[in-house]
């Protein structure tokens, strides 16, 4: 559960809001936005460095752990000097693989949680590619937070769910937790208690909800903030059916799991285009008569690769069964050419 308003204002509202989300110890951060990426030039873009201090004395009094949002490496670099808990990369930045790297390159080395909102527009690869920057400087503590997408749909929510694209995230990343951010997704507080229970029963491994001492005076998304009262009622309703979503963001095993998911893909991927290239190998040695095996090519492939593999510590008698393997196809592949060419020639 991550909660707190969308935007930190002044001291006495973070403090109040934050004690009166602790009372109930069902918090596992408290959020506010200290940066707030506006549409208006002219609209509160957040208090900003200053809110740090007051998210510091928040944690200090209610022992809550405490988040923002970052967009750029600066924001990164003063979340860490104050000791935060976890930072997420809001909708707008995540739509920015530029930012999306500077981000990850300045959160290297620390492992606090990262929380990755989808991007504002319905793109899944812009989703992972995102998720895939942060995994690569060796982040390990990664959650998703789906936050609906714009659309020209005109519904009753602020974003559109789309929520075959999160069941998509989650088919390519199984081990990734995904959060669902209620309060963006409806916009109007009457909608977001139903749209939990049903990403609770979609079994959604977190929530992430705007909650505000007195939502009708603030600053940022006052339709969608709820008070702590409707928090508390709206967490009391909630059903937790047979598998509940209980994953835990912390076991290092899902995350290394995470990891191992991205480099697989990356794998299949990387073998895929190496077999399409012997394809075309295979194609012009057919038109030009050239024979399939070339032994003095194949000598000096298996001897660099070996040497390769050895600097970067892995064992040779692995690597050569499976330089063999892939060659073994190679050849497949050539001859099945050649083949097709003998009975082609004959017809
Ligand atoms: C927020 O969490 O307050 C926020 C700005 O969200 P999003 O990036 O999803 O619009
Ligand atoms: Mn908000």
């Amino acid at each position: 559960m991550i909660v707190g308003p969308c935007s930190a204002e002044s001291e006495t509202q973070i403090l109040e809001v934050a004690q009166s989300l602790s009372r109930l110890q069902i918090v596992d951060f408290f959020r506010a936005g200290i940066w707030k990426p506006r549409t208006q030039p002219n609209d509160f873009e957040g208090v900003g460095e200053k809110g740090l201090q007051w998210l510091q004395q928040a944690k200090a009094e209610t022992g809550l752990k405490v988040g923002t949002e970052v967009a750029n490496a600066h924001h990164v670099e003063l979340v860490l000097k104050h000791q935060l808990d976890m930072v997420w990369i809001g909708a707008r930045t995540a739509a920015n693989p530029f930012s999306v790297s500077e981000i990850a390159q300045a959160l290297q080395g620390c492992d606090i949680p990262v929380f990755i909102k989808n991007p504002i527009h319905p793109d899944l690869h812009l989703w992972i590619g995102a998720i895939e920057r942060l995994l690569s400087v060796g982040i390990s503590k990664i959650a998703a937070v789906h936050r609906g997408f714009s659309s020209f749909h005109i519904s009753e929510n602020r974003n559109e769910p789309f929520w075959e694209l999160v069941f998509d995230l989650k088919r390519h990343f199984p081990a990734l937790p995904i959060l669902t951010d209620a309060s963006h997704i409806c916009g109007k507080t009457a909608l977001i208690p139903a749209f939990c229970q049903k990403a609770i029963d979609l079994e959604m491994n977190g929530l992430m909800l705007e909650v505000h001492p007195n939502p009708s005076i603030a600053k940022t998304d006052e339709k969608q903030q709820l008070t702590p009262e409707e928090f508390e009622n709206l967490w009391k309703n909630l059903v937790f059916r047979h598998h509940p979503a209980t994953e835990n963001i912390h076991n290092p095993l899902d995350q290394w799991r995470n990891e191992i998911d991205v480099l697989d893909v990356e794998l299949m991927e990387i073998l895929a285009r190496r077999l399409q290239t012997v394809q075309k190998i295979g194609d012009f040695k057919k038109q030009h008569n050239i024979t399939i095996l070339q032994m003095n090519r194949w000598k000096e492939l298996v001897e660099s690769r070996l040497l390769m593999g050895e600097q970067k510590g892995i064992h040779r008698d692995f690597l050569l069964e499976i330089l063999q393997s892939i060659h073994q196809e190679s050849i497949r592949i050539q001859t099945e050419i050649f083949e097709k060419e003998d009975t082609d020639s004959k017809k």
